[in-house]
């Protein structure tokens, strides 16, 4: 099956931070694949703006080098990459300075093209670009803002992070980045949920046991130690990745896939988000191994309370989840990198068959890493004499087979999304609101674990993390899904 490449029209592309770790690593190589693809017409341009004092010639190179590094399988074509470079440009900026803004201005101004901007900057700095793109005459109809997350880390943050970009710029003009609604599963979700007959009739609290929602890494806290430390797993995942995975599986179906009607459904499940208990709550932090020293060392912090994972029981109150839990957890250093949502349905009310012991269960489950695909737990006759005896099999979908090699590598989710900007589909990024309310909600969690003075429990890297989480679970008859299958 062959991939579908939906032409763009023509765009100018500035990249603040465009020497900087995400740009090297993702945005730069990604814009690369587009091109390749036929999705960056010849009169577009791509400005790399950041501290750094070189020339485009000198730019040019250092994007070579990024794109060799990470590009993927299409980085060999050296004469796709010669026309690439062509098109792109820099200019050394200050942020909070006026070097650089005149020249800026003068290479964007004037074109007939969509504009974007994408802040790929310490957040710290978001308020000052803004201010200059408006005082150099940049914030136009014509622009967009791209901004990376973290957006705030409380309620009061975001919200002077919001004011200072509206100051300059209309919602419609802002596109907040959250990467997990760029990854081709986590739309699929979407996809599955209201492209099928099969599963929206059951999705409900009359049918579904419970819901759990995992993102694991196998990765510590490596040299970003100090500035996760102010962050933890709450901040840095919760409030963003898991809750924007949340509401994609318990929104309401919108009216029509489009922004305000997207958008409007997923800030009503964050609004009907039950404050969390907290002996519905565990905290972890991970202990040495051979590879990695324990979280607090790698932190540098014998006695820091920040958590490298967490678990959570969460409820929904509206009509359709009373009654049905949301696990959700996430962790570093655990036994696999993978990021599952599972939707584990209730047992039969009765059953027919006298030789079976019963306890089965359709068990849904939404694979985002590794191996993006589906499966749906199904009973079935055991094969052989003897009995009605029932056993669970998988019915498994990998998308990589059923799809097959759709030309080429398949655009990651920083791609995807940078294409929705030029296009102007503001769908899958979080509006204003959005980013409040899940601040609203996560913020007393975060201020009872300080006032309470909570420690996290220990846990062994490589493991699914505390043993807590598991017994919170049993108390409820339940259990998670093992990370590493
Ligand atoms: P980085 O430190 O590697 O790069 C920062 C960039 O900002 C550099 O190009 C630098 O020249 C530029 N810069 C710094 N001060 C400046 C100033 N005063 N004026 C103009 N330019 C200035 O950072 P990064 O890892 O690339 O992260 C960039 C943003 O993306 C941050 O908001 C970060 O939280 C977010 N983010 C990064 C990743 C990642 O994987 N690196 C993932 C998610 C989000």
């Amino acid at each position: 099956m062959v991939s579908r490449v939906i032409p763009v029209e023509a765009f100018d592309l500035v990249i603040f931070g465009g020497t900087g770790d995400l740009a090297r690593r993702k945005i730069l190589p990604g814009l690369f694949r587009r091109f390749c693809a036929g999705q960056m017409p010849a009169e577009s341009r791509i400005v790399g703006a950041a501290r750094s004092q070189m020339d485009g010639a000198k730019y040019r190179e250092f994007v070579a080098e990024a794109i060799a590094e990470f590009g993927g399988k299409v980085a060999s074509d050296a004469e796709k990459l010669a026309a690439f470079l062509q098109q792109l440009d820099y200019v050394p900026i200050d942020a909070r300075g006026v070097g650089g803004w005149e020249e800026l201005a003068d290479k964007v101004k004037g074109r007939k093209f969509v504009r974007a901007f994408y802040f790929s900057v310490a957040p710290g700095l978001f308020g000052d670009l803004a201010e200059r793109l408006h005082h150099y005459g940049l914030s136009d109809k014509a622009s967009r803002i791209v901004v990376e997350k973290p957006f705030g880390r409380d309620l009061a943050t975001a919200q002077t992070l919001n004011a200072s970009l509206a100051e300059h710029f209309n919602e419609d003009q802002i596109y907040r980045i959250d990467h997990y609604l760029g990854k081709e599963t986590v739309q699929n979700l979407m996809a599955v949920r209201f492209g099928n007959m099969l599963f929206e009739p059951l999705w409900n609290s009359q049918y579904v046991d419970h819901i759990q929602i995992t993102v694991a890494e196998t990765v510590g806290v490596g040299t970003r130690g100090e500035y996760y430390d102010k962050s933890g797993a709450m901040r840095d995942m919760v409030q963003n990745h898991l809750m924007q995975l949340l509401c994609l599986i318990a929104m309401e179906p919108p009216a029509k896939f489009e922004p305000g009607a997207v958008r409007d459904e997923k800030l009503k499940v964050i609004r009907a988000l039950d404050p969390v208990e907290p002996h519905h709550i565990v905290r972890g932090q991970y202990l040495s191994d051979d590879e990695d020293p324990s979280y607090r060392e790698g932190v540098n912090d014998p006695r820091s309370k920040t958590e490298s994972y967490v678990a959570m029981k969460v409820g929904i109150s509206n009509w359709r989840w009373a009654g049905t839990p949301f696990y959700l957890r996430t962790g570093k250093k655990l036994a696999e990198r993978a990021s599952e949502i599972t939707v584990v349905f209730k047992e039969l009310n009765h059953s027919i068959f006298d030789d079976d012991e019963g306890g089965h269960r359709n068990v849904l489950s939404i694979r985002l890493q590794p191996n993006e695909g589906i499966t749906l737990g199904v009973t079935i006759k055991e094969p052989g004499p003897g009995g009605m005896r029932l056993i669970d099999v998988p019915l498994d979908m990998s998308f990589a087979e059923a799809l097959g090699d759709a030309g080429g590598d398949p655009p990651d989710a920083y791609e995807r999304l940078i294409m929705d900007v030029i296009r102007g589909n503001q769908t899958l990024f979080m509006r204003g609101d959005e980013v409040e309310a899940a601040w609203e909600w996560t913020d007393p969690i975060i201020n009872g674990w300080t006032e309470r003075g909570d420690v996290p429990k220990s846990y062994e890297s490589g493991s699914d993390g505390p043993g807590d989480a598991a017994t919170m679970l049993a108390r409820d008859g339940r259990s998670w899904r093992a990370i590493k299958t």
